[in-house]
């Protein structure tokens, strides 16, 4: 009995590790599919190379992003993803700011040539992904937009009102807010 102890343990150490790595394929094959769902026709051949890792910069202004995912197309080029749960099913303009800035920060830390246009998939509550192409900012534009936010805040200019009732109804600042559309 003692003679065999050893040999019982090593075969169902061989039979649990042998399960956990089927266990492992399994997952990363289910992963592979769910994340293959709703992927954009265009992105179907794209090797995914990134899934959910922050790129900061410094220079030419101080930026944080945290990409989504992105992918490498079969000529190199990298395009940008951003999935989304939401209610309604597109794209907003937050997004297209979003994916600009994950653009500028991705080329200046990387020095891969990043896609003018990305993706949007929103995700609805029965769980139906639908992709939106969207074309995306220039890095000056974004720039642009990252100094004028530091110049508000900073108090050297003013801020121009939203342009929908929406924006104003789920910003923080509606209630002490004079040029506020909706209370
Ligand atoms: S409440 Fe004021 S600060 Fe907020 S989005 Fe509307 S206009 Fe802008």
């Amino acid at each position: 009995m003692t003679t065999n102890w050893p040999a019982w343990v090593l075969l169902t150490l061989a039979l649990a590790l042998g399960m956990i790595v089927t266990l492992r394929r399994r997952r990363a094959v289910l992963a592979d599919r769910m994340e293959r769902v709703g992927r954009p026709s265009d992105l179907k051949d794209a090797e995914l190379i990134c899934l959910e890792r922050r790129f900061d910069i410094s220079e030419p202004v101080r930026l944080s992003t945290r990409l989504d995912r992105a992918y490498r197309m079969p000529s190199g080029l990298v395009v940008l993803l951003e999935l989304k749960t939401r209610n309604v099913n597109r794209a907003f303009r937050s997004d297209v700011i979003q994916l600009s800035a994950q653009r500028l920060a991705l080329e200046l830390k990387t020095g891969q040539v990043v896609a003018h246009h990305g993706y949007v998939v929103a995700q609805m509550p029965d769980g139906a992904r639908e992709p939106h192409r969207v074309q995306l900012a220039s890095g000056e534009a974004v720039v642009a937009l990252v100094r004028r936010r530091e110049a508000i805040l900073a108090g050297r200019i003013n801020p121009t009102p939203a342009a929908s009732v929406g924006v104003c109804r789920t910003c923080a600042y509606r209630s002490i807010c004079p040029d506020r559309l909706a209370r």
